[in-house]
Parts: structure tokens; C-alpha cells; sequence
């Protein structure tokens, strides 16, 4: 089955105020316990070969790079030993500027990872501060430099945008540096107030303000406009590129394609059904330990869900999708839906025969995919971010 492999690492130096992800503190790291679990949880979900040949690998996190130099080394050596790598077409790393040396960049180009995501967020200090983030601009450019010397040729670089305290001016200029120094590719976020996290309450108490969606619009077009000045392409919601630099494992998730998650919080998809790991890395470790897959909400996914998400996903693409793939799907004629959408500026109907979403329809994805199903009459409408 062709399929992405998910490993998630989950520790981190300090841990930021907004983030709602799975991750432990390093100091409270048990990295050979950490190993011997993925391997456990390894081996129980694939008894089979169904996802033995991964096409792409993906460490996420946490911080992957936050893993002492051995366990680092361990864990790219468990990944080689135990999947087959004949297929692979690209293997990238997570990473933070800090803690980011020499030494490590060399293990995961000699384990064979080929590309390396960087958790920039920000080349203003202020908003560096704000979201608790503990490298400052100059080190995040010394980590970009560095892992270019490492010899990682696709580099992609998080940034976060719509953070209170930026300016605009800020945010162009951080762009242009990431142009200047070669980067060729952006995953760009506006920032989420997460449930349940440090951020949410400074919000609920007043003393946060976060910025309305509009501002975040605006941003968004300014950035978008100074990267295809330099060449890059919108070529998803979130991301841009240089050609031939675009995420082949995002690629996955936005296809559909299935893929196996590892480790604490991390997601799957078989082509039938969607689960996701225990979060809390202590229970995690308990329920692995004991020979239980630690699986949590696994959902079914319908003919009619997968019509839903197929259509959600196509339409934050730039490429889109197949007009008659996208009448299938919603089970109705689109001529309505796509005139308006046309004439709101929101999709382009070229070439004949294709849906494509422009600047502007990527930015309303979610609004332009809710109408086309509630148009149609016979889909249910996912939350954002499906
Ligand atoms: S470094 Fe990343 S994963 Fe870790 S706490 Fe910060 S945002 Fe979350």
C-alpha cells in the first residue's frame, strides 16, 4: 500500500504557551524508553506488509532535534533497519534553532534524512517573546545557515503570522530575509488560540489580544505577493515554494493518501478508518508497555465523509481539482456553484474541465468547500482546518 510514515518525538527545550500539541519537557525526557516503545508500537501495527514500504517519513514533534546525539542516531537506525526505504522520496526532519548543532545536522544526513523543517516562527523579537519561542532572531538565521553548510537543499522554514505585537513591516522583512537566504520553502500559520493552553487563558483574562481575521487576510496577501515576486508558488493554503521544492509527504494528507502515525499523538489513516494515539506521553508509554496499541477515537470514514474531505482538501490546492471528479463527489452539477465562485474571484475554470482556486479563493478555502457542499445538499460540513 503506497503510504507516509508519521514518527512523533516529543520533547522540547521549554515549551511554547500556544501549543496544543503531544510533547513533555526534556528535561523530563526517557529517550531509551521513548525508542523501545516506538519499536513495540512498531511492531504491533505492522504485523503485515501493508506498511512496510513507506514513499515518505516525516519526524515530527515535540522537537526531533532534541533528542541527545545517540538516541538521534538510534532512532534513524530503528527506521532503517525496520521499514523497507527502497521507495522513499523524501525523509524530513522537525527542527528548532536551538539546540540545533553540527554534530546532529551530520547524523540525519547520514541517516538519510534529505530534508528539514525549522520552527522559525518569527525574525521579530517581540513576537519571538510572545510566543514564548527561546531563540532570538540571529540564532534562527545561524540555524538556517547551518543546516544549508549540513547540505540540506530543501529547507523549509514555520513562520507564524497574526501574532499580537507584529507589524507588518516586521513580517515583509523576515519574508525577505528567508528569499534572500535561499530558503525554498514556507509553511506559513496564522496563530490559533488552542483550547486549554497558557495562550487561551492570557486571552480569556484580557491581557492577550489576538488579531482579528481580516488583519490575518491581509497578511496573508501581502506575504503571498512578496513571495511570487520572488518566484515561489502558493501552492497550498499554508505553504509556498520554490518549484520542485513542494512537501511530498504533506502531498500525502492532501490526497488522501494513507499513513501510519507513531508515537504519542500522532495520527493515522488506512484508507478506511482515521485514529489517533494517546496523547499524554506518560499513558502512552503505559499502554504500549503493556502490548495495547494505543489507540484513541478511531472513526470510520464513509463513502460520503471521504467525498467531504476529498473535496476540502482538493480546494486548498492550488492545482484543485477535476470538475467532474468534483460533481461525482458532491453527487450534483456545480455549474451554480462554480459561477459564483468564478465570479467572486474565487476559482478559475482553466483549463476547461478543472476547478482551481485563486490567491484569494485560497485564502477562503473553507468558505468557497462549506458552499459547494451545502449547494449540493447532501454533505456534511467538517470544522475548519479539515
Ligand atoms: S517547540 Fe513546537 S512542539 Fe515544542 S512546545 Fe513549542 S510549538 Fe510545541
Amino acid at each position: 500500500m503506497e503510504h507516509g510514515l508519521y514518527i512523533h518525538l516529543p520533547y522540547c527545550r521549554s515549551l511554547c504557551p500556544y501549543c496544543a500539541f503531544a510533547k513533555a519537557a526534556l528535561h523530563r525526557a526517557e529517550p531509551e524508553r521513548l525508542l523501545a516503545a516506538l519499536r513495540r508500537e512498531a511492531e504491533m501495527a505492522h504485523p503485515t506488509a501493508a506498511w512496510g514500504r513507506p514513499r515518505t517519513i516525516f519526524f515530527g514533534g515535540g522537537t526531533p532535534t532534541a533528542l541527545d546525539p545517540d538516541s538521534l542516531r538510534a532512532c534513524l537506525a530503528w527506521v532503517r533497519s525496520a521499514w523497507d526505504l527502497s521507495r522513499v522520496r523524501e525523509w524530513t526532519v522537525e527542527a528548532n534553532p536551538e539546540g540545533l548543532t553540527d554534530e546532529k545536522l551530520a547524523i540525519l544526513r547520514e541517516g538519510g534524512v534529505d530534508r528539514l523543517s525549522l520552527g522559525i516562527q518569527s525574525l521579530e523579537p517581540t513576537v519571538l517573546r510572545l510566543l514564548g519561542r527561546i531563540h532570538g532572531p540571529e540564532r534562527a538565521l545561524d540555524a538556517m545557515a547551518q543546516a544549508q553548510r549540513a547540505g540540506f537543499r530543501t529547507l523549509s522554514v514555520d513562520l507564524m503570522v497574526a501574532v499580537p505585537g507584529e507589524t507588518e513591516v516586521g513580517v515583509l522583512a523576515g519574508v525577505a530575509a528567508l528569499v534572500d537566504l535561499g530558503v525554498p520553502h514556507l509553511s506559513i500559520y496564522s496563530l490559533q488560540v488552542e483550547p486549554g493552553t497558557p495562550l487561551a487563558r492570557k486571552v480569556e483574562r484580557g491581557s492577550v489580544l489576538p488579531l482579528d481575521a481580516d488583519a490575518a487576510a491581509d497578511r496573508y496577501e501581502r506575504i503571498g505577493e512578496r513571495l511570487a515576486a520572488a518566484g515561489y508558488r502558493h501552492y497550498e493554503v499554508s505553504n509556498w515554494a520554490l518549484p520542485g521544492h513542494e512537501s511530498r509527504h504533506n502531498e500525502g494528507y492532501w490526497t488522501r493518501r494513507p499513513y501510519l502515525g507513531l508515537g504519542p499523538g500522532a495520527h493515522s489513516f488506512n484508507g478506511a478508518a482515521r485514529w489517533r494515539n494517546e496523547e499524554d506521553v506518560t499513558r502512552y508509554f503505559e499502554r504500549v508497555e503493556s502490548g495495547e496499541l494505543p489507540r484513541e477515537e478511531v472513526e470510520e470514514v464513509t463513502r460520503e465523509t471521504a467525498a467531504t474531505e476529498a473535496i476540502f482538501l482538493g480546494l486548498r490546492r492550488a492545482r484543485g481539482l477535476r470538475r467532474r471528479y468534483a460533481e461525482r463527489l458532491a453527487g450534483a452539477a456545480l455549474d451554480g456553484w462554480a459561477e459564483w465562485a468564478r465570479s467572486a474571484g474565487a476559482v478559475r475554470l482553466d483549463p476547461p474541465g478543472r476547478i482551481r482556486p485563486t490567491e484569494r479563493g485560497l485564502l477562503v478555502s473553507h468558505e468557497i468547500s462549506s458552499d459547494l457542499l451545502a449547494r449540493s445538499g447532501r454533505l456534511d460540513t467538517p470544522a475548519p482546518g479539515c
